[in-house]
């Protein structure tokens, strides 16, 4: 029997014929990596390739790596195969992996999201015969708003707590969320303030030629009042502590796609639930999938049991695989944000 182009093996997903990883969880030679989330992109691989605006943050997270950084639509040969990425829309520098090989060709998603949001380079569907996806959020209760109407809500919020002098903090993970937050508020309400983790992360993004509104980190110099006008917007790992709670009073919003469902302890104490997503919801993954015309869909994280299950149902050829890409990516990522915040 021939062997697949791609496979997956406890290093993460490989291809024998082109000797390289996508996104692999144990040290690799060769790994090209999907987004710079913690459960995507680990330290300790000799090479790292990557779309260029993941450039600065990969460094500001894992130091000083081997990496290698090209543009979407370009391809790249590795020992004869043919490696191109495409837009994920998930975060910024997010990418698909297109790997082909004598005319077969397979789809890496990473994570993606279907919607545009204005501030990464929107999602695009990638023919292939093999698409090994994402499935974080596929259950049918799963389905996002448009995001105009969730910003809405959050500059009504933010304008009502200034009007009775509560202080407002947002949060959101660093990577991603905290962008998408801070390209959308309202700026004629007030000025927007930012915890280290989220300035950094800012930062990083800024050195890569990524223009984004205007932020002020908060430091213990910063003018409490003055920032009690504005705008705090907070990683999760800052929920709950005397931090936080030094701006009090403060009504505390929480923007995650599992504010849908009654989710984790923190995301429980919010004054606010903003259920807004970073990944695809129900209607979006089938979409992306059956916009690839895939003869065969591999399903690597989220409901992967029930979400297979389903497309079998209706006709896709899915399978469940193992892989560490994990749904509580937010719980990781601030853990890795905090060691270097
Ligand atoms: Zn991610
Ligand atoms: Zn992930």
């Amino acid at each position: 029997m021939k062997k697949p182009l791609l496979e997956f093996t406890d290093r993460g997903i490989y291809c024998d014929k082109g000797k390289f990883y996508i996104d692999p969880w144990k040290p690799v030679d060769d790994a090209v990596i999907t987004h710079a989330h913690a459960d995507h992109a680990y330290w300790g691989h000799k090479r790292y390739l990557a779309h260029h605006l993941s450039r600065e943050v990969l460094y500001y997270r894992l130091g000083e790596i081997n990496l290698q950084t090209i543009e979407y639509g370009e391809t790249i040969t590795k020992n004869g195969v043919e490696v191109t990425l495409f837009p994920a829309g998930h975060v910024i520098g997010s990418a698909q992996v297109r790997v082909v090989s004598q005319g077969e060709a397979w789809v890496v998603s990473g994570d993606y999201k279907v919607e545009d949001d204005g501030v990464c380079t929107p999602f695009e569907s990638v023919p292939c015969h093999h698409f090994i996806s994402e499935c974080t959020f596929g259950m049918p209760v799963y389905k996002w708003k448009p995001q105009l109407q969730v910003f809405n809500e959050v500059n009504s919020w933010w304008r009502h707590n200034v009007e009775h002098n509560l202080a407002t903090v947002i949060v959101g993970y660093s990577l991603g969320k905290a962008q998408r937050i801070l390209q959308n508020l309202d700026l004629t309400i007030g000025k927007v303030y930012t915890h280290g983790v989220i300035e950094n992360t800012c930062e990083a993004l800024r050195r890569n030629g990524v223009v984004l509104h205007p932020t002020e980190r908060i430091i213990p110099e910063s003018n409490k009042e003055e920032v009690r006008k504005g705008i705090i917007i907070a990683p999760p790992s800052s929920v709950g502590t005397p931090w936080m709670r030094k701006f009090q009073p403060y009504s505390f919003g929480y923007c995650s796609g599992w504010m849908a469902i009654r989710g984790a302890k923190r995301r429980r104490a919010a004054d606010r639930g903003f259920v807004l997503s970073d990944h695809a919801d129900w209607d979006g993954l089938i979409s992306a999938i059956d916009a690839t015309g895939c003869e065969k869909v591999y399903l690597t994280h989220g409901y992967t049991a029930s979400f297979s299950r389903y497309l079998n149902t209706i006709g896709f050829d899915a399978h469940e695989v193992h892989t560490l890409y994990g749904a509580e990516e937010e719980e990781l990522i601030e853990q890795a944000g905090d060691i270097t915040a």
